[in-house]
């Protein structure tokens, strides 16, 4: 029997996500508060569903593309959640960008009523969403990601299993830390190597071919920056939520972390000029304004 995949959230990843599962023949409905969402991810093959009991009812594997930690545990703990309406055995794999500490939570109380909970943050952007090349950090206990991975497999390129429910937040955290760091750090190597008359398509070029290379390097730069498109698909908003939860997650641990604390307060800080909906890589713009500002 075709297993039955419901997604909660049918934004700029989870509806990519739907579409890139519907196209690979499973059979996928989806729930969203926004009409707009759910009109588009019908065009795309998937069922849309109004009523989010039946879809948490109905469902053999339920995703998760939700916005923060918060509307996880409303989803899975809440009123009508999926602690009232699922099925023993049905497993909800969470690609929010959460906590680890939402995460290890909802998992476990989940596990009460026979639900199998897993944190798959994801990687890759809509692009990847749409394309099911995504990459994933797992938390998981292992006999659940096996009876997941068939839609794992379907939906992303490549999935790291770090280790048990939590994990894989810990994970996406650390990496969207650092994705933080490098964009602000690129920005600040090519406006001096600008000012220092190095054309910086050139410079790009002679970056990812030594060691300073990253993601901003390889990826954000050349496809939403240099061309000023802005239009990667992850906003400011999101960002600034992720960075907060890195510095929440080293402050818990009692770490002391200069840099990275100094990144998180450039982040917090640009909300005067670059509101929440603007796309995450206009970070760039408060290093150099005339480098990489839209010229408006
Ligand atoms: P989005 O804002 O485009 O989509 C979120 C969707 O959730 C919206 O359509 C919203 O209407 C819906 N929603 C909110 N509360 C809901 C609820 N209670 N029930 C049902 N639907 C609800 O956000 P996104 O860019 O798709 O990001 C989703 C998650 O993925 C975030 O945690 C984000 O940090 C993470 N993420 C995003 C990207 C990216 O490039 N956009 C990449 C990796 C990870």
């Amino acid at each position: 029997m075709t297993m039955k995949v419901g997604v909660i959230g049918l934004g700029n990843m989870g509806g990519g996500m739907a579409a890139t599962l519907a196209g690979k023949g499973f059979d996928v409905s989806g729930f969203d508060l926004s009409d707009a969402a759910l009109a588009q991810a019908e065009k795309n093959g998937v069922k849309p569903v109004n009523n989010r009991n039946l879809l948490i009812s109905h469902s053999d594997l339920l995703i998760l593309s939700l916005p923060k930690a918060e509307h996880v545990e409303a989803v899975c703990l809440g009123k009508e959640g999926i602690i009232e309406w699922g099925r023993a055995g049905l497993i909800v794999v969470d690609t929010t960008t959460s906590t680890p500490e939402a995460s290890r939570k909802v998992a476990a109380v989940l596990a009460e009523v026979g639900v199998a909970f897993i944190d798959a943050p994801v990687s890759g952007g809509p692009k990847g969403a749409a394309s099911g090349t995504m990459s994933m950090v797992i938390g998981a206990e292992e006999a659940d990601l096996a009876r997941a991975l068939p839609v794992l497999e379907a939906m992303s390129g490549t999935r790291v299993h770090v280790g048990k429910w939590g994990a894989g937040n810990v994970a996406k955290i650390a990496n969207n830390m650092l994705a933080a760091c490098h964009l602000i750090s690129t920005a600040e190597a090519m406006s001096m190597a600008a000012k220092a008359g190095v054309d910086p398509e050139k410079l790009l070029q002679g970056l990812n071919a030594g060691s300073g290379r990253s993601g901003a390097t390889q990826v954000m730069f050349p496809t939403w920056v240099l061309n000023k498109a802005y239009d990667s698909g992850f906003t400011m908003g999101l960002m600034r939520k992720d960075v907060g939860l890195a510095s929440d997650l080293a402050a818990n641990l009692g770490l002391d972390l200069p840099l990275s604390q100094v990144v998180a307060q450039l982040w917090q800080a640009s909300s005067q000029s670059l509101p929440d909906n603007e796309d995450f890589c206009a970070i760039v713009q408060r290093t150099d304004a005339r480098l990489y500002g839209r010229g408006e």
